[in-house]
């Protein structure tokens, strides 16, 4: 999973758990608040009858002055009096219609509890619809002694339905639980695109970072912030590359060096052998020793120039001079000078199809590019062998095939034959003079052109290897 999408997860789970916290804390403290409230009314309206006892007539006032006010008052309440033998002395009018089991606080104690009756028990409450589908009508009930100076003169049992606040609590539920997912979905959202947004330093420095050790090694990746942890991680990329282009440049430098040190005593030894071979006084079977010697030494000239080649072409573009070119005429060329070597051969060498074909490449890599291709086609196939070339467009790029009917390369060896010093048949390569490093070097003038190289090929039936470039339009 990307380290973005991980991050959005986190944030935005973390974030819905907090929020889902807090909804849940709102709901529950509005609750106790509600609940609160309607403990207070209760005790308001005990504490009001308490207060209106007489203890010279040992009545509450409140109760008798005119008891069916009061009860009409005290209709939305379940309220029973009892005096000290626990003989109810009042009903409000809810009470005389219905009975609660509201156990009696017999200890001094204030008891609030809630109890529960079923709605078909209730006949003269108006029950508006909601609650009649309800399996049961809660109240909230709160009972206690009476005292007149610290003396016991009765009880008071009182109790209000509590649909009201449950309704109240159940739409301030519902609110929070939309509000809540509107907002989760949100955060949901928006920490999707903060972490998009502060991961895009990353995604840069990874684009640059491959651009760095893909092509040229002396790039660097801009420093946005030195002071936060991007900013630090750039820096030792760029470190990093600073020190790989110096080991690079040291390696090249070594290579350079030592491919001149060595070009320069064999040509030496070549001269020497060549005007040996002229010498009447060498012995002929010396003289064929000499050739051998040369054969040999061309062979090493050889492998010094394609090890100097690649190590100076190991940066893409480096040293590479592009204009416009006609990859035909440059094709035929190359067919031309090669065709000494097939009709040496036997070989048939035929340019079948050559279109019009304008690229941007440099012109002495495409002729090594494709003088290797041909080249090996009339090295790899036997005497009497066909060579056929041709050039085409396709999907707006030029497609140049190199196709023989030699001998074909294993399948297992495909995909290995463009990495260097690869050969396919040690022997065979070595008689031919091959060190393995031709398609090696054709693969890095092709990619350095923004081309694709590739072979397709049969034992015993020939090879196809192709070249696509892009045009220039
Ligand atoms: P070399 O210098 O040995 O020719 P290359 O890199 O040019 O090295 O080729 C690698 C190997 O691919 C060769 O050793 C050869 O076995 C095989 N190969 C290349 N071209 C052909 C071809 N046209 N037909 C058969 N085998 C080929």
């Amino acid at each position: 999973m990307k380290i973005r999408l991980r991050l959005a997860l986190w944030y935005s789970g973390v974030t819905s758990l907090i929020l889902l916290l807090f909804l849940l804390g709102t709901y529950l403290g509005m609750r106790h608040l509600l609940f609160a409230a309607l403990d207070k009314e209760l005790d308001f309206v005990i504490e009001s009858i308490e207060q209106s006892y007489d203890p010279e007539t040992g009545i509450f006032e409140g109760l008798k002055h005119n008891p069916v006010n009061l009860s009409q008052h005290l209709k939305k309440f379940y309220l029973v009096v009892r005096d000290t033998s626990e003989t109810p002395v009042f009903y409000s009018l809810l009470a005389q219609q219905i009975a609660l089991d509201i156990p009696l606080a017999r200890n001094g104690e204030r008891v609030s509890s809630f109890v529960h009756l079923a709605p078909e028990k209730i006949p003269s409450l108006r029950l508006n619809g909601k609650l009649k589908h309800k399996a049961y009508v809660s109240f909230r009930s709160v009972s206690r002694q009476l005292y007149y100076r610290e003396k016991r003169v009765g009880w008071a049992t009182i109790a209000l339905p509590v649909a009201d606040v449950e309704d109240s609590l159940e739409h301030l539920f519902l609110l929070l639980a939309v509000g809540g997912l509107i907002v989760a979905a949100l955060i949901g959202v928006g920490s999707f695109f903060l972490t998009r947004q502060a991961l895009s330093p990353v995604r840069n420095i990874i684009r640059k970072a491959r651009q760095v050790s893909h092509s040229h090694l002396d790039e660097r990746i801009e420093i946005q912030n030195p002071a936060d942890e991007l900013g630090q991680l750039t820096m030792v990329l760029n470190d990093l590359f600073e020190r790989l282009q110096k080991a690079f440049g040291t390696q090249k430098q070594f290579l350079a060096d030592a491919a001149h040190e060595l070009k320069t005593p064999l040509s030496i030894l070549r001269s020497h052998w060549e005007s040996e071979i002229d010498n009447p006084a060498v012995p002929h079977a010396l003289k064929e020793k000499i050739v051998q010697d040369i054969e040999n030494i061309t062979r090493l000239s050889r492998l010094i120039n394609s090890l100097l080649f690649l190590s100076q072409t190991e940066q893409i573009n480096s040293n590479f001079e592009f204009e416009i070119l006609e990859l035909g005429g440059l094709i035929q060329e190359v067919a031309a000078d090669i065709r000494m070597l097939t009709e040496a051969k036997s070989q048939q060498l035929q340019v079948v199809e050559l279109v019009p074909a304008t690229i941007r490449g440099d012109r002495s890599r495409l002729y090594q590019l494709f003088f290797n291709l041909i080249d090996n086609a009339a090295k790899y196939t036997p005497e009497g062998g066909k060579i056929w070339i041709s050039l085409r467009l396709e999907n707006n790029r030029a497609l140049a095939e190199v196709r023989d009917n030699g001998p074909g390369i294993p399948a297992a060896d495909l995909p290995h034959i463009f990495q260097r010093f690869y050969r396919v048949n040690k022997d065979r390569a070595r008689k031919s003079g091959g060190s393995g490093l031709g398609l090696a070097i054709c693969r890095l003038i092709a990619e350095a052109h923004s081309g694709i190289i590739d072979v397709e090929s049969e034992v015993g039936k020939g090879s196809v290897f192709w070249v696509s470039l892009p045009l220039q339009v």
